[in-house]
């Protein structure tokens, strides 16, 4: 049903997609319509018992023949994926990482799904636990990290039981084709997983049609998501934005901190909902920190003709420019000092950014409270760990965070303090390359179970639990009536 075609004849229901390094638009998406996922929804429905009840060593067993078609189809899905992003290098990690997801997930699903039965307070009844996958999950992704957020739910919940309808963003969909003719080789598998592709209205229309839906994406769409899931009574797993901080204490080895905190905040182009968006040093400290960001900074170049220039990729989705320009623009209105980088840049028709730092900065400026997507680093001084743990709280969002400082523990006893669920103590961003802590989003940046870890694969089923009554007998809370003979 999808799919992606050359830029000539765009019809009214077709999008156009945009390549981010030339800037052309070079290929239109013609989304299937509400009839289309709903008849999609209902094919799976019926596929689905079939996959749950072929058991989960069956199941391990297809997503490992999935990974291998993945391995066979690896070079047209770097293909794809460059197009989709402008980066090679960081599509190539985005397929390690699901190759190594559907790894390690096919190993442990059996023993995080299977049942147990212990003794209940009652000595005469046992319990016995089972688990029954929601039939129909729907994952609506965006375009930052296309493959791997298209895929980070959706492999848990496949080997949960459930049947997976995927909708990546419409940025972004070259891609999907790909990954659909890999699925294809797994008989299995087929009738159960399927990417489509379109934009917000078909996002809805998947809403509709499944009975539990995933997104990851921006604060604004997650609450139009919760609020559709809502109406049909749903559950929606959300993984929104972030605006994360970093706090560097003056125990902290700089030549340590400063290149973790520039690739933290700057590694696809800043184009994480984990990136550090916000680093907060003691005052003690400040200047040699600063100094130290700007020299790296300034060594990392934009991947500009191609990537052995630097490993800078354009950004994505055009919309984000605007984005990251104007909260630049306010913060200079404001006071900021722009060390480097700060312009946006045009090469071959795409839109850049260099790693930019920028101080004098506060909580006035829309650079330090909302989330900029970009390779931006703004830095802060602070005098106590007090207005530290403050300034770093001071947000509507909770994603991830950073501390560094002398010794774990030390930074470990700030990061109580903080309102995040992921944080890196002496490191940054590091769920960027590791999903196995389970976390959960605090405020704004989320709501459900853990994404991460084993428990994100319990999110996919309804826990059941069997009363089963050992021997006969007359229970002690019947009627007295119900014991006469009969
Ligand atoms: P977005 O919210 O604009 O779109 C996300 C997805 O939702 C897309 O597939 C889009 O087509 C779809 N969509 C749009 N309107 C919809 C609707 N009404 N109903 C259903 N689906 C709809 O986000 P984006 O710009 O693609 O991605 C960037 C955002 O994603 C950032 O805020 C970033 O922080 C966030 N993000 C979060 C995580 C995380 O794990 N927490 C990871 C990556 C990105």
């Amino acid at each position: 049903m999808t799919t992606i075609h050359s830029s000539a004849n765009v019809g009214e229901a077709e999008l156009i997609v945009r390549d981010p390094r030339t800037g052309h638009i070079d290929a239109t998406i013609t989304p299937p319509g509400a009839d289309e996922v709903s008849a999609l929804a209902a094919r799976q429905r019926m596929a689905q018992p079939h996959w749950e009840h072929a058991g989960v060593d069956a199941r391990a067993s297809a997503m490992l023949a999935w990974r291998e078609a993945l391995l066979r189809h690896r070079d047209a899905l770097a293909d794809a994926l460059e197009r989709d992003t402008g980066r090679r290098a960081i599509s190539i990690m985005e397929i390690d990482l699901v190759l190594g997801a559907i790894a390690r997930w096919a190993a442990q699903a059996p023993a995080l799904l299977q049942s147990n039965e212990q003794p209940s307070a009652l000595p005469f009844v046992r319990i016995r636990s089972a688990v029954s996958p929601h039939a129909l999950v729907g994952v609506i992704s965006p375009w930052n990290f296309p493959l791997l957020l298209a895929t980070l739910d959706t492999i848990p919940a496949l080997l949960a039981g459930s049947a997976v309808i995927v909708k990546p963003s419409e940025v972004t969909p070259r891609f999907i084709d790909v990954v659909n003719a890999a699925i294809d080789e797994v008989p299995l598998l087929r009738d159960v997983f399927r990417l489509i592709p379109g934009a917000g209205p078909t996002g809805r229309s998947l809403i509709d049609a499944v009975d539990m839906v995933c997104f990851t994406g921006s604060v604004p769409t997650g609450r139009l998501v919760a609020e559709r899931a809502a109406a049909r009574f749903i559950p929606a797993a959300l993984e929104l934005g972030g605006k994360d901080p970093a706090i560097v204490l003056a125990s902290a080895d700089l030549a340590h901190a400063a290149p973790a905190l520039v690739w933290g905040s700057v590694v696809n182009t800043g184009q994480s909902c984990l990136s550090i968006e916000r680093v907060y040093v003691h005052r003690s400290r400040y200047a040699e920190l600063v100094a130290r960001i700007v020299t790296l900074a300034q060594a990392v170049g934009l991947s500009w003709p191609d990537e052995s220039h630097g490993p800078i990729g354009p950004v994505i989705a055009e919309r984000q420019v605007s984005v990251i320009a104007s909260q630049l623009d306010d913060a200079r209105a404001r006071g900021a000092v722009v060390h480097c980088g700060g312009v946006i840049e045009t090469h071959g028709g795409g839109r850049w950014i260099r790693p930019t730092v920028v101080t004098n900065v506060d909580h006035g400026m829309r650079l330090m409270t909302e989330e900029t997507f970009g390779p931006i680093i703004p830095i802060m001084a602070f005098d106590s760990v007090e207005e530290a743990v403050r300034l770093a709280n001071d947000t509507e969002y909770g994603l991830s965070a950073a501390v560094f400082a002398g010794t774990s523990d030390e930074a470990i006893a700030v990061a109580d303090q903080l309102h995040a669920g992921a944080i890196s103590i002496n490191d940054a961003a590091l769920t960027a390359v590791m999903h196995e802590g389970e976390k959960h989003a605090f405020k704004l940046s989320g709501l459900g179970g853990s994404r991460m870890g084993p428990a994100s694969i319990r999110r996919f089923v309804r826990q059941k639990a069997y009363l089963v009554r050992q021997g006969v007998g007359h229970d002690p809370w019947w009627f007295p009536e119900l014991a006469a003979p009969h």
